[in-house]
Protein backbone atom coordinates (compact mmCIF):
# COMPACT_ATOMS: atom_id res chain seq x y z
CA UNK A 1 0.00 0.00 0.00
CA UNK A 2 1.55 3.48 -0.99
CA UNK A 3 1.46 6.19 1.31
CA UNK A 4 -1.13 8.21 -0.95
CA UNK A 5 -3.43 5.31 -0.89
CA UNK A 6 -3.90 6.33 2.83
CA UNK A 7 -4.42 9.85 2.03
CA UNK A 8 -6.92 9.47 -1.29
CA UNK A 9 -10.03 8.20 0.90
CA UNK A 10 -9.83 11.71 3.09
CA UNK A 11 -9.93 14.00 -0.03
CA UNK A 12 -13.48 15.02 1.26
CA UNK A 13 -12.63 15.62 4.40
CA UNK A 14 -10.00 18.10 3.21
CA UNK A 15 -11.83 20.29 1.37
CA UNK A 16 -9.35 23.28 1.49
CA UNK A 17 -7.13 21.64 -0.44
CA UNK A 18 -7.89 22.19 -4.26
CA UNK A 19 -6.91 19.90 -7.24
CA UNK A 20 -3.30 22.33 -7.32
CA UNK A 21 -2.84 21.69 -3.69
CA UNK A 22 -3.49 17.94 -4.13
CA UNK A 23 -0.88 17.68 -7.34
CA UNK A 24 1.90 19.35 -4.91
CA UNK A 25 1.00 16.68 -2.27
CA UNK A 26 1.61 13.76 -5.06
CA UNK A 27 4.59 15.29 -6.60
CA UNK A 28 6.50 15.95 -2.95
CA UNK A 29 5.58 11.89 -2.27
CA UNK A 30 7.30 11.34 -5.38
CA UNK A 31 10.44 13.37 -4.44
CA UNK A 32 11.03 11.60 -1.39
CA UNK A 33 10.06 7.88 -3.07
CA UNK A 34 12.97 9.30 -5.44
CA UNK A 35 15.31 11.25 -3.01
CA UNK A 36 15.00 8.61 0.25
CA UNK A 37 16.71 5.34 -1.79
CA UNK A 38 20.17 7.30 -1.79
CA UNK A 39 19.71 7.61 1.89
CA UNK A 40 22.59 6.08 4.54
CA UNK A 41 21.96 3.29 6.72
CA UNK A 42 19.53 5.17 9.21
CA UNK A 43 21.52 6.00 12.54
CA UNK A 44 24.56 5.69 10.69
CA UNK A 45 27.59 7.83 10.42
CA UNK A 46 26.06 10.44 7.72
CA UNK A 47 22.15 9.49 8.35
CA UNK A 48 22.00 13.45 10.38
CA UNK A 49 23.76 15.13 7.43
CA UNK A 50 21.59 13.30 4.87
CA UNK A 51 18.33 14.70 6.52
CA UNK A 52 19.39 18.28 6.60
CA UNK A 53 20.61 17.77 3.07
CA UNK A 54 16.92 16.09 1.99
CA UNK A 55 15.36 19.11 4.09
CA UNK A 56 17.58 21.49 2.31
CA UNK A 57 16.81 19.70 -1.47
CA UNK A 58 13.30 19.45 -0.90
CA UNK A 59 13.04 23.34 0.01
CA UNK A 60 15.17 24.05 -3.28
CA UNK A 61 12.51 22.39 -4.93
CA UNK A 62 9.49 24.39 -3.45
CA UNK A 63 7.76 21.73 -0.94
CA UNK A 64 6.26 24.35 1.04
CA UNK A 65 2.53 24.39 2.73
CA UNK A 66 0.38 26.82 0.21
CA UNK A 67 -0.72 30.41 1.65
CA UNK A 68 -4.01 30.80 3.68
CA UNK A 69 -6.13 28.38 4.90
CA UNK A 70 -4.79 24.92 2.90
CA UNK A 71 -1.41 25.52 4.80
CA UNK A 72 -1.69 23.70 8.01
CA UNK A 73 -3.77 20.99 6.43
CA UNK A 74 -1.41 20.33 3.47
CA UNK A 75 1.95 20.39 6.16
CA UNK A 76 0.24 17.58 8.40
CA UNK A 77 -0.87 15.71 5.06
CA UNK A 78 2.66 16.41 4.07
CA UNK A 79 4.18 15.09 7.37
CA UNK A 80 2.18 11.76 7.20
CA UNK A 81 3.63 11.48 3.81
CA UNK A 82 7.47 11.71 5.67
CA UNK A 83 6.55 9.59 8.43
CA UNK A 84 5.72 6.83 6.13
CA UNK A 85 9.20 6.40 5.15
CA UNK A 86 11.11 6.67 8.18
CA UNK A 87 9.83 9.36 12.02
CA UNK A 88 13.31 11.04 11.48
CA UNK A 89 12.24 12.84 8.43
CA UNK A 90 9.67 14.62 10.74
CA UNK A 91 11.47 18.24 9.62
CA UNK A 92 12.09 17.08 6.13
CA UNK A 93 9.71 20.39 5.24
CA UNK A 94 8.00 23.14 6.74
CA UNK A 95 8.73 25.84 9.40
CA UNK A 96 8.82 23.65 12.49
CA UNK A 97 9.84 25.57 15.78
CA UNK A 98 10.69 28.57 12.84
CA UNK A 99 7.18 29.46 13.24
CA UNK A 100 7.46 31.17 16.18
CA UNK A 101 10.29 33.21 14.62
CA UNK A 102 8.04 34.08 11.56
CA UNK A 103 4.72 34.91 13.95
CA UNK A 104 6.39 36.21 16.71
CA UNK A 105 9.93 38.35 15.65
CA UNK A 106 10.27 41.70 14.84
CA UNK A 107 9.35 42.71 11.14
CA UNK A 108 13.08 42.58 10.20
CA UNK A 109 13.92 39.18 11.87
CA UNK A 110 11.01 37.74 10.74
CA UNK A 111 12.11 38.55 7.15
CA UNK A 112 15.60 37.51 7.06
CA UNK A 113 14.02 33.94 8.58
CA UNK A 114 11.41 33.35 5.86
CA UNK A 115 14.36 32.95 3.60
CA UNK A 116 16.43 31.38 6.00
CA UNK A 117 13.70 28.75 6.68
CA UNK A 118 12.60 28.16 3.20
CA UNK A 119 16.51 27.59 2.32
CA UNK A 120 16.27 25.25 4.55
CA UNK A 121 17.55 26.27 7.68
CA UNK A 122 16.47 24.74 11.03
CA UNK A 123 15.32 26.02 14.39
CA UNK A 124 15.30 24.22 17.71
CA UNK A 125 13.75 24.63 20.87
CA UNK A 126 15.34 24.76 24.43
CA UNK A 127 12.78 24.99 27.47
CA UNK A 128 13.58 21.40 29.20
CA UNK A 129 14.96 21.95 32.46
CA UNK A 130 16.67 19.78 34.98
CA UNK A 131 13.57 20.12 37.08
CA UNK A 132 11.43 18.85 34.73
CA UNK A 133 10.45 19.32 31.13
CA UNK A 134 6.66 19.37 31.79
CA UNK A 135 7.40 22.76 34.49
CA UNK A 136 8.02 24.85 31.76
CA UNK A 137 6.62 28.06 34.68
CA UNK A 138 9.73 26.93 37.13
CA UNK A 139 12.62 27.42 34.54
CA UNK A 140 15.50 28.78 35.65
CA UNK A 141 17.73 29.92 32.86
CA UNK A 142 18.42 33.75 33.55
CA UNK A 143 18.49 37.10 31.04
CA UNK A 144 20.55 39.28 33.01
CA UNK A 145 20.57 43.01 31.78
CA UNK A 146 23.82 43.94 30.38
CA UNK A 147 25.41 47.33 28.60
CA UNK A 148 23.62 48.84 26.00
CA UNK A 149 19.81 47.66 26.96
CA UNK A 150 21.80 43.74 26.13
CA UNK A 151 20.50 40.65 28.22
CA UNK A 152 23.00 38.27 28.78
CA UNK A 153 21.92 34.64 29.16
CA UNK A 154 23.08 32.06 31.46
CA UNK A 155 21.65 28.69 32.25
CA UNK A 156 21.24 25.01 31.23
CA UNK A 157 18.65 23.06 29.18
CA UNK A 158 18.27 19.40 28.62
CA UNK A 159 17.23 17.00 26.38
CA UNK A 160 17.08 19.05 23.40
CA UNK A 161 16.37 18.23 19.84
CA UNK A 162 18.02 19.35 16.60
CA UNK A 163 21.06 20.47 18.73
CA UNK A 164 23.51 20.11 16.39
CA UNK A 165 21.46 20.64 13.37
CA UNK A 166 19.47 23.76 14.41
CA UNK A 167 21.06 26.90 12.89
CA UNK A 168 19.40 28.71 15.81
CA UNK A 169 16.80 27.84 19.10
CA UNK A 170 14.33 29.73 20.86
CA UNK A 171 15.17 29.65 23.81
CA UNK A 172 12.71 30.03 27.12
CA UNK A 173 13.99 32.51 30.01
CA UNK A 174 13.67 34.44 32.84
CA UNK A 175 13.61 37.83 31.99
CA UNK A 176 15.02 40.82 33.79
CA UNK A 177 11.73 41.56 35.36
CA UNK A 178 11.30 37.78 36.16
CA UNK A 179 9.12 36.78 33.49
CA UNK A 180 9.22 34.39 31.01
CA UNK A 181 10.10 35.10 27.52
CA UNK A 182 11.10 34.01 24.12
CA UNK A 183 14.72 34.48 22.62
CA UNK A 184 16.34 33.96 19.31
CA UNK A 185 19.38 32.52 20.30
CA UNK A 186 22.66 31.73 17.55
CA UNK A 187 23.68 28.43 17.89
CA UNK A 188 27.41 29.28 16.30
CA UNK A 189 27.98 32.07 19.32
CA UNK A 190 30.87 31.07 21.43
CA UNK A 191 29.00 31.24 24.53
CA UNK A 192 26.80 28.33 23.52
CA UNK A 193 27.98 25.43 24.70
CA UNK A 194 26.34 21.57 22.97
CA UNK A 195 26.58 18.10 24.56
CA UNK A 196 25.61 15.43 22.58
CA UNK A 197 23.76 12.62 24.38
CA UNK A 198 23.15 9.07 22.77
CA UNK A 199 19.18 8.53 22.28
CA UNK A 200 17.33 5.35 22.61
CA UNK A 201 15.34 6.20 19.01
CA UNK A 202 15.05 9.58 16.91
CA UNK A 203 18.50 9.30 16.31
CA UNK A 204 18.17 11.14 12.93
CA UNK A 205 19.25 14.79 14.77
CA UNK A 206 21.59 15.17 17.76
CA UNK A 207 20.27 15.60 21.12
CA UNK A 208 21.19 16.43 24.85
CA UNK A 209 22.23 19.91 26.47
CA UNK A 210 22.58 23.12 25.98
CA UNK A 211 24.21 25.39 27.97
CA UNK A 212 24.36 29.24 27.72
CA UNK A 213 27.44 30.99 29.27
CA UNK A 214 26.86 34.49 29.60
CA UNK A 215 25.24 34.76 26.09
CA UNK A 216 25.12 38.53 24.72
CA UNK A 217 21.48 39.00 22.89
CA UNK A 218 19.53 42.55 21.91
CA UNK A 219 16.23 42.05 22.86
CA UNK A 220 15.26 44.95 19.81
CA UNK A 221 15.96 42.21 17.60
CA UNK A 222 15.75 38.71 19.76
CA UNK A 223 13.01 38.77 21.47
CA UNK A 224 10.32 36.97 20.41
CA UNK A 225 6.73 39.10 21.33
CA UNK A 226 6.40 41.33 24.36
CA UNK A 227 8.89 40.65 27.11
CA UNK A 228 6.82 38.00 29.26
CA UNK A 229 4.87 36.92 26.67
CA UNK A 230 6.68 33.19 26.59
CA UNK A 231 4.03 30.66 28.01
CA UNK A 232 1.79 32.30 25.27
CA UNK A 233 3.79 32.22 22.98
CA UNK A 234 5.11 28.06 23.88
CA UNK A 235 1.11 27.24 24.23
CA UNK A 236 0.03 28.66 20.52
CA UNK A 237 3.53 27.36 19.11
CA UNK A 238 2.59 23.97 20.78
CA UNK A 239 -1.61 23.87 19.69
CA UNK A 240 0.04 24.19 16.19
CA UNK A 241 3.39 22.15 16.34
CA UNK A 242 1.53 19.36 17.92
CA UNK A 243 -0.96 17.89 15.41
CA UNK A 244 2.03 18.06 13.10
CA UNK A 245 4.18 15.41 15.12
CA UNK A 246 1.43 13.98 15.29
CA UNK A 247 0.54 12.98 11.97
CA UNK A 248 4.12 12.32 11.32
CA UNK A 249 4.21 9.83 14.09
CA UNK A 250 0.85 8.09 12.37
CA UNK A 251 2.83 7.83 9.10
CA UNK A 252 5.53 5.73 10.85
CA UNK A 253 2.65 3.30 11.84
CA UNK A 254 1.22 3.72 8.30
CA UNK A 255 4.40 2.64 6.82
CA UNK A 256 5.00 -0.41 8.99
CA UNK A 257 0.95 -1.28 8.42
CA UNK A 258 2.09 -1.24 4.55
CA UNK A 259 5.60 -3.57 5.48
CA UNK A 260 3.29 -5.99 7.08
CA UNK A 261 0.36 -6.37 4.37
CA UNK A 262 2.84 -6.66 1.87
CA UNK A 263 5.70 -9.26 3.70
CA UNK A 264 2.07 -11.51 4.29
CA UNK A 265 0.64 -10.98 0.60
CA UNK A 266 4.12 -11.98 -0.17
CA UNK A 267 4.18 -15.08 1.51
CA UNK A 268 0.62 -15.82 0.78
CA UNK A 269 1.47 -15.36 -2.96
CA UNK A 270 4.62 -17.97 -3.11
CA UNK A 271 2.36 -20.23 -0.73
CA UNK A 272 4.40 -20.09 2.22
CA UNK A 273 1.25 -19.14 4.45
CA UNK A 274 -2.00 -21.38 2.71
CA UNK A 275 -3.88 -18.39 4.46
CA UNK A 276 -3.99 -15.14 6.50
CA UNK A 277 -4.90 -16.30 9.91
CA UNK A 278 -7.77 -14.04 10.81
CA UNK A 279 -5.74 -12.45 13.83
CA UNK A 280 -3.49 -11.09 11.21
CA UNK A 281 -6.48 -9.82 9.18
CA UNK A 282 -8.13 -8.42 12.20
CA UNK A 283 -4.78 -6.30 13.82
CA UNK A 284 -4.35 -4.91 9.81
CA UNK A 285 -8.18 -4.03 9.75
CA UNK A 286 -7.93 -2.31 13.54
CA UNK A 287 -4.74 -0.35 13.25
CA UNK A 288 -5.89 0.87 9.81
CA UNK A 289 -9.01 2.31 11.58
CA UNK A 290 -7.30 3.95 14.59
CA UNK A 291 -4.45 5.41 12.17
CA UNK A 292 -7.06 6.74 10.09
CA UNK A 293 -9.19 8.37 13.34
CA UNK A 294 -6.08 9.88 14.65
CA UNK A 295 -5.00 10.88 11.33
CA UNK A 296 -8.48 12.81 11.01
CA UNK A 297 -7.89 14.32 14.61
CA UNK A 298 -5.09 15.42 13.85
CA UNK A 299 -6.24 17.56 10.54
CA UNK A 300 -8.83 18.71 12.48
CA UNK A 301 -6.24 20.01 15.49
CA UNK A 302 -4.47 21.93 12.95
CA UNK A 303 -7.35 23.66 11.70
CA UNK A 304 -8.37 24.73 15.13
CA UNK A 305 -4.35 26.18 15.89
CA UNK A 306 -4.56 27.68 12.50
CA UNK A 307 -8.10 29.92 13.16
CA UNK A 308 -6.89 30.89 17.00
CA UNK A 309 -9.85 28.36 18.21
CA UNK A 310 -10.18 28.75 22.07
CA UNK A 311 -10.27 24.75 22.19
CA UNK A 312 -7.26 23.87 19.79
CA UNK A 313 -4.78 23.69 22.74
CA UNK A 314 -6.85 21.04 24.05
CA UNK A 315 -7.50 19.02 20.91
CA UNK A 316 -3.60 19.56 20.24
CA UNK A 317 -2.50 18.01 23.69
CA UNK A 318 -5.03 15.28 23.74
CA UNK A 319 -4.77 14.44 20.10
CA UNK A 320 -0.76 14.23 20.18
CA UNK A 321 -1.28 12.01 23.59
CA UNK A 322 -3.84 9.82 22.19
CA UNK A 323 -2.31 10.08 18.39
CA UNK A 324 1.23 8.95 19.36
CA UNK A 325 -0.10 6.26 21.78
CA UNK A 326 -2.30 4.68 19.11
CA UNK A 327 0.84 4.86 16.78
CA UNK A 328 2.73 3.13 19.18
CA UNK A 329 -0.17 0.54 19.93
CA UNK A 330 -0.38 -0.23 16.29
CA UNK A 331 3.41 -0.56 15.88
CA UNK A 332 3.57 -2.75 18.74
CA UNK A 333 0.69 -5.10 17.50
CA UNK A 334 2.15 -5.32 13.77
CA UNK A 335 5.68 -5.67 14.46
CA UNK A 336 5.49 -9.57 15.22
CA UNK A 337 3.41 -10.32 12.43
CA UNK A 338 6.67 -9.82 10.37
CA UNK A 339 8.26 -12.44 12.78
CA UNK A 340 11.68 -12.47 13.80
CA UNK A 341 13.17 -10.62 10.52
CA UNK A 342 11.78 -7.38 12.00
CA UNK A 343 13.62 -7.45 15.64
CA UNK A 344 17.09 -6.78 13.57
CA UNK A 345 18.06 -3.60 14.53
CA UNK A 346 18.47 -2.97 10.88
CA UNK A 347 14.71 -3.25 10.16
CA UNK A 348 12.12 -0.54 9.47
CA UNK A 349 10.01 -1.95 11.88
CA UNK A 350 11.88 -2.06 15.07
CA UNK A 351 13.49 1.60 14.10
CA UNK A 352 9.79 2.74 14.18
CA UNK A 353 9.56 1.07 17.63
CA UNK A 354 12.54 2.59 19.27
CA UNK A 355 11.70 6.21 17.62
CA UNK A 356 8.62 6.10 18.41
CA UNK A 357 8.91 5.87 22.39
CA UNK A 358 10.95 9.53 22.05
CA UNK A 359 7.61 10.62 21.16
CA UNK A 360 5.96 9.40 24.32
CA UNK A 361 8.30 12.07 25.96
CA UNK A 362 9.14 14.65 22.98
CA UNK A 363 6.63 17.70 22.69
CA UNK A 364 4.80 16.27 25.80
CA UNK A 365 5.11 13.70 28.49
CA UNK A 366 1.73 12.05 28.00
CA UNK A 367 0.80 11.72 31.77
CA UNK A 368 1.07 15.45 31.72
CA UNK A 369 -0.70 15.92 28.31
CA UNK A 370 -4.26 14.01 29.63
CA UNK A 371 -3.92 15.18 32.80
CA UNK A 372 -3.62 18.77 31.43
CA UNK A 373 -6.79 18.20 29.45
CA UNK A 374 -8.63 16.61 32.32
CA UNK A 375 -7.79 19.91 34.37
CA UNK A 376 -9.60 21.40 31.03
CA UNK A 377 -12.22 19.74 30.87
CA UNK A 378 -13.21 20.25 34.13
CA UNK A 379 -13.29 23.24 34.58
CA UNK A 380 -15.41 23.89 31.56
CA UNK A 381 -18.06 21.00 33.31
CA UNK A 382 -17.76 23.22 36.73
CA UNK A 383 -18.23 26.54 34.58
CA UNK A 384 -21.10 24.97 32.29
CA UNK A 385 -18.88 26.94 29.61
CA UNK A 386 -17.16 26.48 26.79
CA UNK A 387 -13.37 25.77 27.49
CA UNK A 388 -11.42 27.42 29.57
CA UNK A 389 -8.01 28.13 29.45
CA UNK A 390 -5.25 25.90 30.74
CA UNK A 391 -4.20 26.55 34.59
CA UNK A 392 -1.58 23.96 33.93
CA UNK A 393 1.85 24.33 31.77
CA UNK A 394 1.70 21.49 29.08
CA UNK A 395 4.93 20.28 28.39
CA UNK A 396 7.20 21.05 25.61
C1 LIG B 1 13.42 12.53 21.99
C2 LIG B 1 13.17 13.74 22.81
C3 LIG B 1 13.26 14.99 22.23
C4 LIG B 1 13.06 16.13 23.01
N1 LIG B 1 13.22 17.35 22.43
C5 LIG B 1 13.17 18.46 23.18
C6 LIG B 1 13.47 19.73 22.63
O1 LIG B 1 13.78 19.86 21.44
N2 LIG B 1 13.43 20.82 23.45
C7 LIG B 1 13.08 20.73 24.76
O2 LIG B 1 13.03 21.75 25.43
N3 LIG B 1 12.78 19.53 25.33
C8 LIG B 1 12.83 18.40 24.57
N4 LIG B 1 12.56 17.17 25.13
C9 LIG B 1 12.19 17.10 26.52
C10 LIG B 1 10.72 16.77 26.70
O3 LIG B 1 9.95 17.88 26.34
C11 LIG B 1 10.55 16.38 28.16
O4 LIG B 1 11.09 15.07 28.28
C12 LIG B 1 9.14 16.39 28.63
O5 LIG B 1 8.65 17.69 28.65
C13 LIG B 1 9.03 15.84 30.04
O6 LIG B 1 9.98 16.45 30.87
P1 LIG B 1 11.01 15.56 31.71
O7 LIG B 1 11.53 14.48 30.84
O8 LIG B 1 11.97 16.49 32.32
O9 LIG B 1 10.13 14.87 32.77
P2 LIG B 1 9.45 15.52 34.07
O10 LIG B 1 8.81 16.81 33.76
O11 LIG B 1 10.44 15.47 35.17
O12 LIG B 1 8.36 14.46 34.30
C14 LIG B 1 8.72 13.09 34.59
C15 LIG B 1 7.51 12.39 35.12
O13 LIG B 1 7.14 12.97 36.37
C16 LIG B 1 5.77 13.27 36.32
N5 LIG B 1 5.48 14.32 37.29
C17 LIG B 1 5.55 15.66 37.15
N6 LIG B 1 5.16 16.27 38.29
C18 LIG B 1 4.86 15.30 39.15
C19 LIG B 1 4.38 15.28 40.49
N7 LIG B 1 4.13 16.41 41.15
N8 LIG B 1 4.16 14.08 41.06
C20 LIG B 1 4.40 12.92 40.41
N9 LIG B 1 4.84 12.87 39.13
C21 LIG B 1 5.06 14.05 38.52
C22 LIG B 1 5.52 13.66 34.89
O14 LIG B 1 4.16 13.66 34.56
C23 LIG B 1 6.29 12.56 34.21
O15 LIG B 1 5.60 11.37 34.15
C24 LIG B 1 12.74 16.01 24.37
C25 LIG B 1 12.63 14.75 24.96
C26 LIG B 1 12.85 13.63 24.20
C27 LIG B 1 12.75 12.27 24.85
Amino acid sequence: MNALTWLEPLRSSVAELDPADWAALEHFDHDLQVLCPAAPQANDAGWSRWLLELRRELAARGHRAPPGPAGPVWQTLAQFLAGTRDLDLRDCTGLGHGAMVLTHATAGTARAWTRRLHAGDLVGIAASERRGGSRIREITTQARLGRGGHWRLTGEKCWVSRLTEAAAFVVFVRDPDGRISAVLVDAEHAGVEREVIEPFGLGGWGWGVLRLHDVPIDPATALLGNPGSGLEIFHEHFAGFRPLVTATALGTAAGVHGLVADELAARRDVGILPRIRDNALITLGRAHAAITANLLAALTASRLAAAGHPDAGLLARLGKAAGIDTAVQAVADLAPLIGASGFKRSHPAAKARADLTGLLYADGIHDSLYRSGGVTLLASASAGAPTQTPALAAAT
